[in-house]
């Protein structure tokens, strides 16, 4: 099968498709094949980006970051132990393949781990690379219209859309402006050229990753967080992970109580403590200036910005680069916000799906990533998201097949 949007612009009648091509995207679609025995030809992922995973690989990439926060466990691929494997002759502790506490993988690692597994499962080949529009359930399928004027009608749909596409930009923050980028934007590649003064605006994990690389490439780092340093080595407790705590998240009915409990339970702005140490030895050291508090304003002077921080304190830099993690707005868009409308769709006061425990928001349409959080949990966004939405659904494919036998 030849890949690209040119090969089938108007296929109709697919049994799955999946609207989203990101992690959560390709692990499930990992999981249909491999785990409910999809045939490759029944499935198709719709992304616009030129690859799979390509949001992924931005925002890793603009980090800097040498290896995942996450354990080994946590891949793209079925097996829990299928990355270590990968791994191979190339596991050496002291190598740098996999980074303590906990196995975490380098990205290189993981990267190619993931190309691996897309090309033995052809993914690249189901990939249409255009833009779902709209997402309108009929009785026995559910029409796509895609950016090219072309349909789809699967019989199943999976709403794979994170939330990598909606970076956070503070109020403050001018917009569009050459000196002020959120590192997190499409396409970002605003790295200072020469020698620069950058002031690095976020407390977490993806700030701290961002004054490291520009420490390291010989630039003056102002840090500016609206929080001290939080250690976290995850994003959230492990005991999400299992019964510790998800047994009293699903005993709980009220979804505007389950997002209290999430919100609870992230640590949002935290890093893990090796990278905490090293920024505050680089605070210390007088590399990294370190502000606590917010931003009041900005302002153009000749070809630098005049910051005025809430303290009064005023800055000169030359450029500020936003690490300010995205919005925490439901993914989706007008797509989503029709879809709710046209199919009824319940939805928590946050705006996010209630969905049943095998992910579905509607007896054809299946959820993953940020809107699977009121039913997986903190961890719904992550690798570890991914995995447990794979477990749902092809446990829901396998039940229907069932039905179906012995009806
Ligand atoms: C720097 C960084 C490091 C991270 N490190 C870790 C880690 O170590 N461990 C971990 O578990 N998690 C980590 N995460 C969190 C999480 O795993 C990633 O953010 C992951 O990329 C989320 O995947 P996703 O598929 O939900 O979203 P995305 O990567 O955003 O992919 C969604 C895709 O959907 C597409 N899409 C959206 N709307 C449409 C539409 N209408 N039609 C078609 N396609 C559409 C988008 O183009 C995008 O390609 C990290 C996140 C970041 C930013």
């Amino acid at each position: 099968m030849r890949s690209s949007e040119s090969a089938e612009p108007r296929r109709r009648d697919l049994d799955w498709l999946i609207i989203g091509g990101g992690v959560h995207g390709v692990h499930i679609a990992t999981r249909l094949i491999t785990d409910a025995g999809l045939p490759t030809g029944d499935l198709r992922i719709v992304d616009p980006s030129p690859r799979l995973l390509e949001r992924w690989h931005d925002c890793t990439t603009t980090t800097g970051m040498s290896h995942l926060r996450s354990p080994s466990v946590h891949h793209l691929d079925v097996d829990p132990l299928a990355l270590q494997r990968f791994a191979g002759k190339r596991k050496d502790r002291t190598g740098g393949v996999f980074a303590a506490p906990f196995e975490r993988p380098s990205l290189e690692l993981f990267n190619s781990h993931c190309n691996t597994l897309t090309h033995r499962l052809g993914l690249e080949n189901i990939h249409i690379r255009h833009k779902a529009i709209s997402c309108r359930p009929r009785p026995d399928r559910v029409s796509v219209e895609l950016s090219d004027g072309s349909r789809i009608d699967a019989r199943h749909v999976v709403l794979a859309l994170g939330v990598s596409d909606q970076p956070a930009w503070p109020m403050w923050a001018p917009h569009p402006h050459p000196r002020v980028h959120h590192v997190f934007e499409p396409g970002f590649d605003s790295w200072p050229a020469s020698t620069e003064t950058v002031l690095v605006v976020g407390g977490g994990i993806s700030a701290g990753h961002v004054s490291l690389r520009l420490l390291a490439e010989g630039h003056h780092v102002h840090l500016v967080s609206r929080h001290p340093l939080r250690e976290h080595q995850f994003d959230s407790d492990p005991g999400w992970l299992g019964p510790k705590y998800t047994t009293d998240f699903h005993r709980e009915p009220d979804p505007d109580r389950r997002r209290s409990m999430i919100t609870r339970a992230r640590h949002r702005g935290s890093m893990p403590t090796d990278m905490a140490r090293a920024i505050r030895r680089a605070i210390g050291r007088g590399r990294i200036d370190w502000h606590e508090g917010e931003v009041a304003d900005v302002r153009d002077q000749d070809d630098r910005l005049a910051v005025r921080l809430d303290d009064e304190s005023p800055l000169e830099v030359d450029r500020i680069l936003l690490a300010t993690g995205f919005a925490t707005r439901r993914p989706g868009g007008e797509m989503v916000d029709d879809l709710i409308v046209s199919a009824s769709l319940p939805c928590a006061r946050c705006g996010y799906p209630i969905v049943d425990p095998s992910l579905r928001w509607h007896p054809l349409v299946y959820v993953s990533g940020p809107l699977a959080e009121l039913e997986l949990g903190p961890v719904s966004r992550n690798i570890a998201g991914a995995r447990r939405a794979g477990d749902r659904i092809v446990a829901a494919v396998r039940s229907e097949r069932a039905g179906k036998v012995s009806a």
